[in-house]
């Protein structure tokens, strides 16, 4: 066998494998994207689930013209530039992999315009053409990146996408899950030209409870505890439903660390152990939480696509959650609930 290198093309088709596997995997990077450039409207369009086109347009910082090349190279990112920096990191980027992986499974074009420029610019490829020249083009201030016939040139990945319907569901889950996170900003989101999905940027206590309500349901709203709590660099945040409202499934549980949504075994321990005298058996609780903590206390440097951390102090954090879920669950007796909710 002669050893070769590999393309630069195939490279990133293998590297977008791991990134992108579903029109919702690039809706979440594209969003994370926004959010990461401090954005605080967010417009996603998307046609066919996602196999015809994802448009992610957002009134962000923008991308300066002479970086837009830079943007679809692999391994360039403006979030880090040394091992200190990703300690760190609060962003949801950091790797430099995500557009130049779309780049190479799909027809993309990149337009951005930062404050000081007097139009936008924009930059195209599509796997095998580009066009990195860039190419006036009239836009506000923000970025839109749209991508068309996503995985056309990669069709045993395209030949996996499931009906329209299923693949728009899961944008829609990934859209959720980020609007529960980032209240300050608006998110609109519209199927085959139809609205449905229309969030203003919530900022007081009345506006964010009605988000939670259309995420999560006005029910839970009603029927949880607020949580606000902290210990010296733990804090935590958000919603605990109470014991009556349970679920027969763990389909409402959102936990997030510094924002960025996680699955841990740890976390879902502690969560089930303070419930583990309240709740029925085979019940599921609901809970939205926040736990912020010192950025260099957790490693967020897993795979790009999972949703794993790992903590450094695990047993420090699992306490901390389980003691403070539990104070809250056992001060309340079915007759303080309504006392309760303000
Ligand atoms: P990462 O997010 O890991 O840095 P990406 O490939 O997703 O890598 O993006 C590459 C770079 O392009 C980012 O570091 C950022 O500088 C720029 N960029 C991408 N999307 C946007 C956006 N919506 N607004 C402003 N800059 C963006
Ligand atoms: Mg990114």
């Amino acid at each position: 066998m002669l050893i070769k290198q590999l393309p630069p093309q195939l490279i990133n088709q293998i590297a977008a494998g791991e990134v992108i596997e579903r029109p919702a995997s690039a809706v979440k990077e594209l969003v994370e994207n926004s959010l990461d450039a401090g954005a605080t409207q967010i417009l996603i369009e998307i046609e066919e689930g996602g196999s015809r086109l994802i448009r992610v347009t957002d009134n962000g910082l923008g991308i300066a013209k002479v970086d837009l090349e830079l943007a679809l190279s692999r391994h360039a990112t403006s979030k880090i530039g040394s091992l200190h920096d990703l300690e760190s990191v609060l962003s949801f980027g950091f790797r430099g992999e995500a557009l130049p992986s779309m780049s190479s499974v799909s027809r993309l074009t990149l337009t951005s315009r930062q404050e000081s420029d007097n139009a936008g610019w924009s930059v195209k490829a599509d796997g095998t053409e580009k066009e990195l020249d860039p190419v006036p083009t009239a836009h506000p201030i923000g970025t839109c990146v749209e991508l068309r016939d996503l995985f056309y040139n990669t069709p045993a990945r395209r030949k996996f996408l499931k009906t329209e319907k299923t693949e728009f569901g899961h944008i829609e889950t990934v859209l959720k899950r980020m609007a529960l996170s980032r209240f300050d900003t608006g998110f609109n989101l519209r199927h085959n030209q139809r609205q449905i999905m229309d969030l203003k940027p919530a900022l007081s206590n009345a506006e964010k409870s009605e988000r939670v309500g259309l995420l999560c349901g006005d029910g839970f709203v009603h029927e949880s505890l607020e949580v606000d709590v902290a210990n010296g660099d733990l804090g935590l945040q958000g919603w605990v439903g109470l014991p009556t409202y349970s679920r027969s499934q763990a389909d409402m549980q959102f936990f997030y660390v510094n924002g960025r949504l996680i699955r841990d075994k740890l976390i879902n321990h502690a969560v089930r152990l303070a419930y583990q005298d309240v709740l029925f058996h085979g019940r599921h609780p609901v809970y939205v939480l926040y736990l912020s903590i010192d950025p260099r206390l957790v490693d967020v440097n897993a795979h790009p696509a999972k949703l794993e951390v790992r903590f450094r102090e695990s047993k420090a954090v699992h306490d901390f959650v389980y003691r403070r879920i539990k104070q809250l669950l056992t001060d309340v007796r079915p007759s303080d609930h309504h006392a309760v909710k303000t």
